[in-house]
């Protein structure tokens, strides 16, 4: 049954299904070891399972992992985790260094065909010959050696008898070429650098643009899709692939990456507020890391929802992080408990509540829930709301506490403020109420109304937390706008972690796990962080209420 397209990438794999140039689509999300994955990668991964998911294909998981001097396997075992975590099965688990022998080969049948050529230039005279868009590039005087001559030099470069630096294997197409990626690109280069795979065995390693078209073919990639960079990349994808016999014949298509406001997603930089110290690593809950993220406290679903809704186009754009919080706190208000938490607390004595009496009132824990539970909170004479809810002087808009005037406390009782108590300067430090019996489960028999509803806890039962709220990373909407002659360090939020110590929860949470989410009432949505203990328990906000994404 033919099927509709939500996008173009579908539409290309549609035709190629009919036309019957495509039997099973197969796809790869391909990842260099070089760094945590970040939400631009999510998009990605959603893209490539989810297609060859619509299709009945399969999808890779490959890692590009060609370049020893910045790849490790601490990043190898993080992407795994995180591919993993937002729920995808890859159907091959791929590694480009299990092809180095293939790539080498192909190479030499390059070679063979006076296709590619040992360069002795120095990185820098490449660079200076290369031309510009204006201007062709300048031959190189090594261009015309012999194939004899060539292969006796590659081989010498595989066995490490040059120095880094010293020679290039270089592809021999066009120096007057109107794409400069097509001026004899560099194919291999001299590092004689350990691999986290490979160890010593190579010290020649293939440069990206010669390696990719072949870990595709090696695997029968039909649709191997990238970001919008590599467009002008195609004709020497394509021309490595047609100069070699390779196995299969991948294409190669395009989709415009993902750019999030407020946050950065270039992992050199990323790397760099790790090592820095900007960050506490690459699992802070401020990073656009999936790593961050899931410590923040996101689901996998609101992730792929997120990348779902934002949808893949050929041209590109700026997203709005307040969609991505929009997407979590859609999620959490349908699935969360809710919870009082005061994070500012403010002393609050009933005056005519009996000294040692304990109710237990109750409170159900999630109304938009039609299966929720109820479950029972301590109430007593003394007891804590958020400093917030009071105002000696408060404007008439005010519907909180103020003296004299009634509010709810949610699910118990309606109390009034009688007294306002400060210490020596001026600070206050306690409110005396009182409370109304009639008025227990928040409603008054006389059908007086009360405005306000405030959220409270038990002195007595309520636990202390740390509580981490966080706000962007970054100061700038749009980090390709930076000023001239600034970094992008420059805009980092100085507010972009905010840490209560002595919040006061209702004692209801039992047995907290990392990760576990509620709703702190009035305030947004949190998890327990991974440093939580039984000891010291410390919740992350994940986001607040308030949704402040327009459609
Ligand atoms: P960076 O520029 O941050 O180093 P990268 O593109 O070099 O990222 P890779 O590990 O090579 O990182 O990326 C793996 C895959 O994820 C590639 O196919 C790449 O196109 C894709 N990808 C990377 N960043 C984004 C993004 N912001 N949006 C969508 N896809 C992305
Ligand atoms: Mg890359
Ligand atoms: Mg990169």
């Amino acid at each position: 049954t033919p099927q509709k397209a939500s996008n173009f990438l579908e539409q290309i794999i549609i035709d190629d299904l009919e036309s019957g140039r495509v039997s099973k689509v197969i796809t790869r999300f391909p990842p260099e070891p070089n760094g945590y994955l970040h939400i631009g990668h999510a998009k990605s991964i959603c893209i490539n399972f989810g297609l060859a998911e619509k299709f009945g294909g399969e999808c890779n998981l490959r890692f590009d992992d060609t370049n020893p001097t910045k790849e490790e396997q601490e990043y190898v075992d993080a992407i795994i985790r995180d591919v993993e975590w937002l729920g995808f099965k890859w159907a091959k688990l791929c590694f480009a260094s299990d092809y180095f022998e293939q790539f080498y080969e192909w190479a030499i049948e390059l070679i063979k065909a006076g296709k590619a050529y040992v360069d002795h230039q120095s990185p820098e005279e490449i660079r200076r010959t290369r031309g510009t868009l204006t201007e062709p590039g300048i031959e190189s005087p090594y261009r015309n050696r012999s194939v004899e001559e060539n292969l006796i030099l590659f081989e010498k470069m595989r066995r490490g008898e040059f120095e880094e630096g010293e020679c290039v294997l270089r592809a021999k197409i066009d120096m007057a070429h109107p794409n400069l990626n097509m001026r004899d690109p560099v194919m291999y280069r001299i590092l004689k650098k350990s691999h986290h795979r490979t160890k010593d065995k190579w010290c020649i390693y293939p440069m990206y643009d010669f390696a990719h078209g072949y870990e595709d073919a090696i695997e029968g990639v039909t649709h191997s899709i990238c970001t919008l960079e590599f467009q002008d990349h195609r004709p020497l994808y394509d021309w490595f692939l047609d100069n070699v016999s390779v196995p299969h014949r991948p294409r190669q298509y395009e989709f415009a990456r993902l750019n999030l406001s407020y946050t950065v997603m270039s992992k050199r930089k990323l790397l760099e507020l790790v090592e820095k110290g900007y960050v506490s690593g690459w699992d802070d809950p401020r990073m656009p890391t999936i790593s961050g993220l899931r410590r923040r406290g996101f689901t996998p679903s609101s992730i792929r929802r997120f990348c779902e809704e934002i949808g893949v186009s050929k041209t590109n754009s700026l997203v709005d992080i307040e969609f991505l919080y929009h997407c979590i706190r859609d999620e959490l208000n349908k699935t969360t408990d809710r919870v009082m938490a005061v994070l500012n607390p403010l002393k609050v004595v009933i005056e005519n509540y009996p000294d040692d009496l304990v109710e237990e009132i109750d409170a159900l824990n999630n109304p938009e829930d039609p299966n929720s539970e109820w479950r029972k909170v301590p109430f007593c004479k003394e007891l804590y709301i958020e400093k917030d809810d009071f105002m000696e002087d408060p404007p008439k808009k005010y519907f909180r506490l103020a003296p004299g005037r009634e509010v709810r406390l949610k699910h118990a009782y309606f109390i009034t403020c009688k007294e306002v108590i400060k210490d020596e300067n001026g600070e206050i430090v306690e409110l005396r109420c009182t409370y109304d019996p009639e008025s227990r489960g928040g409603e008054s028999p006389d059908g007086r109304k009360v405005k306000g509803t405030i959220h409270w806890v038990s002195a007595k039962h309520a636990v202390k937390a740390e509580v981490r709220l966080y706000d962007n990373l970054f100061t700038l909407r749009n980090m390709d706008e930076m000023e001239e002659g600034k970094d992008y360090k420059d805009y980092l939020n100085p507010n972009s972690l905010k840490v209560i110590k002595d919040a006061l929860i209702e004692p209801t949470l039992k047995d907290l796990k990392p990760l576990q989410r509620f709703q702190f009432l009035r305030h947004g949505y949190f998890c327990v962080d991974y440093d939580s203990t039984p000891e010291h328990i410390v919740f992350n906000r994940i986001v607040p209420l308030k949704d402040s994404w327009a459609k």
